[in-house]
């Protein structure tokens, strides 16, 4: 299993995700980013991956970065 925090995952606070593979983290992120839609800071941090994600490049990018920080992590 690896760590990543939801601040690691664009999101806005420390919750940890334990996730075998990086789908199933990016999954949980999003749930959890639901779970949190009454708090603003996730609300703020929603909104700047919306705005991100109306570029594809810049989006392919971060999911790129994202993904290669998921894989250098050490198991668990
Ligand atoms: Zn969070």
């Amino acid at each position: 299993m690896k760590t990543m925090t939801c601040k690691e995952l664009a999101g806005a606070c420390d919750v940890e995700f334990h996730a075998e593979t990086f789908d199933e983290m990016a999954e949980m992120s999003k749930k959890h980013a639901m779970e949190m839609s009454g708090d603003q800071a996730h609300i703020d941090a929603m909104e700047q991956m919306m705005q991100l994600m109306k570029d594809p490049e810049a989006t392919n990018r971060w999911f790129e970065s994202v993904q290669k920080t998921f894989e250098s992590l050490p198991e668990d």
